[in-house]
């Protein structure tokens, strides 16, 4: 069967427990150690419904979708379509129009800066950032801004992480035309207040654009409560395929932008001398669609929604207070990113050692930590460091496995006495 999760035990906290026995690549081994994956902010692993799902599209209904009349293509786009039937209901979109499939978060903002940004963005106009954005939040901004000379605003951040609102209000001039900013960072695990700054921002008449690549898959996210204009999220990062991801926009908007790229599907009549558009969401959907990542990431929203949410919750942030406490028994190390509100990211740095030969050592016990800048240099600027060693846990993740990250830490430090 489609779309089935291994576990559908709901509100149960023996299921979290066990959720890992979904994933199949969890259980190996690296390097003669049982694998330790703590780069989920990375990527996240997958459940073996993503995997079948995957598999029974090529292996038995492999087709184009939207424009075939046969049993196959039939097939393919009934479950393409409910995929997006999914998503919508996993974010509470009012309709199914306002879910566009890209192919993740990066791709998603791009098509809004060159799509809603050329059209609706001028010379001397303002688009507000935040000083912890991903790069993917910063570049498109930057090419717009070079194409029609707008600038870029930033809301910066304190010592600890968080984003310092005292000055919003003046942040959001008469020239601010779109506010894009991050949910949760990537390389601080900051929660950021999005209701209050999508509130502020509205009261000015200005929409608001949510990177939503790092939490969408560690809380509930209802588009309609939080009166978001536009959200993107990666389907890698909430357990799905790569080359997939979400753009959610308010129908009235999606209506008035331009198409982003032309091609197949996204038309309604092509001649020479005049062509006119699909309907939504096809009209930003030009040519044949990533069909499989679609449905892998149907499977996947359906994976986690098998699951209770508050259960998920509360698993993380015992995870992230846990590991908290146990880090910093290790001697040297610094916490980069200590947000009240956070995800269960650890970026950190241990004396002067460099983080990829923290990372390269930790690697020999099988431990799978990110190092680096995590795509956001600004923020590495901000604490005046190259990069930092990231873990960053979900949660199939276990208390042991922070254990095994602490006790070789200090097998770290020894090396580099
Ligand atoms: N935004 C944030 C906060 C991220 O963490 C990432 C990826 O790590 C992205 C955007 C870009 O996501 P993708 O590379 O899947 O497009």
């Amino acid at each position: 069967m489609m779309n089935q999760p291994l576990l559908q035990k709901k509100d149960n906290l023996t299921s979290i427990q066990s959720a890992r026995l979904s994933f199949p690549a969890l259980d190996q081994s690296v390097n003669d150690h049982p694998l330790v994956y703590f780069d989920n902010a990375a990527t996240t692993h997958k459940p073996l419904s993503v995997l079948k799902s995957i598999d029974q599209f090529y292996s038995s209904y492999n087709s184009n979708v939207h424009r075939g009349v046969h049993s196959l293509s039939e097939k393919a786009t009934e479950q393409y379509e409910n995929a997006r039937k999914s998503i919508q209901g996993f974010i509470n979109a009012e309709s199914a129009q306002e879910i566009i499939f890209v192919k993740g978060t990066t791709d998603a903002i791009n098509l809004i800066a060159q799509s809603y940004g050329r059209s609706n963005i001028q010379a001397g106009d303002e688009i507000l950032i935040t000083e912890m954005e991903h790069h993917s939040n910063i570049v498109p901004w930057q090419i717009l801004a070079e194409q029609n000379g707008c600038k870029l605003n930033i809301i910066p951040f304190n010592e600890k992480g968080e984003l310092i609102l005292e000055n919003l209000d003046q942040l959001l001039s008469s020239k601010t035309k779109l506010v894009s900013v991050v949910h949760a960072s990537n390389s601080l695990g900051t929660v950021n207040p999005i209701e209050t700054i999508i509130r502020k921002a509205h009261l000015k008449g200005i929409p608001v654009l949510i990177d939503a690549a790092q939490s969408i898959q560690h809380g509930k996210i209802d588009v309609q409560k939080l009166d978001c204009d536009f959200l993107a999220f990666s389907g890698h990062k909430i357990y799905g395929p790569t080359g997939i991801g979400v753009l959610y926009g308010k129908k009235t908007l999606l209506e008035e932008m331009p198409p982003y790229q032309g091609g197949g599907d996204m038309i309604n009549y092509v001649s020479f001398e005049k062509t006119t558009y699909n309907e939504l969401p096809y009209k930003f959907e030009a040519g044949t669609p990533n069909i499989a990542g679609g449905i892998g990431l149907g499977a996947a929203i359906e994976f986690f929604q098998s699951y209770d949410i508050n259960s998920i919750i509360a698993k993380e942030q015992a995870l992230l207070k846990y590991g908290q406490k146990k880090l910093l028994e290790v001697p040297g190390l610094q916490l980069i990113g200590t947000a009240e509100n956070k995800t269960a990211v650890f970026s950190f740095v241990l004396k002067d050692i460099h983080p990829h030969d923290i990372g390269t050592i930790l690697n020999q016990y099988g431990i799978a930590v990110r190092t680096g800048h995590h795509c956001t240099q600004p923020v590495m600027a901000h604490y005046k460091i190259p990069a930092t060693v990231r873990a960053s846990l979900v949660f199939y993740n276990t208390e042991r496995e922070i254990d095994f990250l602490v006790e070789k830490l200090h097998a770290v430090n020894e090396v580099f006495k």
